[in-house]
């Protein structure tokens, strides 16, 4: 019997093996090709995904654009708001914003087609806002507490949701496709005044897209400083915002009253350097009063930005809402998107405003507007 059971197991070892080499080569041509099929099934959604945008991206470039630029009234070459705001409190001024209409102003600009893009996309001339939109840069100046405001709450500390970082964030969750950004001119001792926070204050912003500006040290009138003065008030705004930041690039200057270092001096409003801290501005902002150009118009200039003051009293016929209402009545006149960043898409007669020099890598396409 033991016999019989030894040849029964050797019988049963045969088969297990026939069975098995029978398999293997069937299970290698069988799984091989099914293999990589199971992997990408198998494969979490986020993995997936970089396949899908290359696949999108490839077809882009391959396939003519399905954007109908005459029907949206494409011109890249139009002008975009680089809005100037102030405070953020409750008593309207002329450089005051209550928070009420702090909220309708982003409100208006959602709804009318404007997006919102940082000033640097704006100077790279990388505007990546949707087919048939505007885009708008926002800016702050004077590094306010109402600005950014941290709270207590219930022994929590949290954003003060009446402060302009406040109801920005808030605005962004309720309309995510509005775009990030937004340049705060700060000055020093302490920006936001909050002297404990001013780090953590920083990081939330850098982390949360906005930008940090150059407003002097403390908001010198740069047109009567000295060739060292000028230097040394935004050398040290630099340093300072360095020393909360290592590293930082402070790549933009907001004029402290508008002001810019007279005639020759002008030069230092643009680089210099005082006790080894270095300083290069790519673009100089004024206080008003209209659109700026884009980046390829032949009048682009990045050390004469101007900016439009976001209030409704004493605007003089140059504030938001009159550019606003100015726009819809003449939107030829304002930027709008063919939502491709690598293509500068104008109409024919735009073409004598283009600086060529300034495009760069962008193709830029021209057609009939009628
Ligand atoms: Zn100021």
């Amino acid at each position: 019997m033991s016999k019989f059971k030894a040849n029964y197991a050797l019988i049963l070892l045969i088969i297990f093996a026939l069975i098995l080499v029978a398999c293997t080569p069937q299970t290698g041509v069988v799984n091989t090709p099914p293999a990589s099929n199971q992997e990408q099934t198998q494969q979490p959604a986020e993995l997936n995904k970089p396949e899908l945008e290359k696949e999108a991206e490839a077809d882009t470039e391959t396939q003519v654009p399905q954007v109908d630029y005459k029907q949206i009234g494409v011109n890249e070459n139009g002008q975009i708001m680089l809005l100037m705001y102030h405070g953020i409190s409750d008593k309207e001024d002329i450089w005051v914003r209550t928070p009420e209409n702090f909220r309708k102003d982003l409100e208006n600009l959602y709804q009318k087609g404007y997006r919102l893009i940082t000033l640097k996309d704006y100077l790279d001339n990388n505007i990546k806002v949707e087919a048939g939109y505007t885009p708008v840069v926002i800016t702050f100046d004077d590094g306010l507490k109402n600005q950014f405001n941290i709270i207590e709450e219930n022994g929590e500390k949290k954003i003060d949701p009446d402060s302009a970082v406040g109801i920005m964030e808030e605005f962004k969750k309720k309309y995510p496709d509005f775009g990030q950004g937004g340049t705060f001119y700060v000055y020093y001792p302490t920006p936001f005044r909050q002297k404990e926070l001013i780090k953590e204050k920083f990081d939330f912003l850098i982390e949360n897209g906005y930008e940090i500006g150059n407003h002097a040290y403390s908001h010198e009138n740069l047109g009567k400083e000295t060739a060292e003065g000028v230097q040394k008030a935004l050398a040290l705004n630099v340093f300072y915002t360095q020393k909360y930041l290592p590293g930082y690039d402070v790549f933009s200057l907001a004029l402290p009253y508008g002001i810019a270092p007279k005639d020759e001096k002008f030069k230092y409003a643009v680089s210099g350097e005082y006790e080894g801290t270095k300083y290069n501005n790519r673009a100089i902002l004024r206080v008003g009063s209209n659109p700026a150009p884009a980046p390829n118009h032949v009048k682009f200039d990045a050390a004469r930005l101007p900016r439009v003051r976001a209030s409704e009293l004493d605007t003089g016929g140059v504030g938001m809402y009159d550019y606003l209402a100015s726009f819809e009545k003449y939107p030829e006149k304002k930027y709008i998107s063919d939502g491709n960043p690598d293509t500068v898409v104008i109409p024919e007669e735009e073409q004598e405003n283009i600086n060529k020099e300034s495009l760069k890598d962008k193709q830029l396409v021209t057609y009939k507007k009628n």
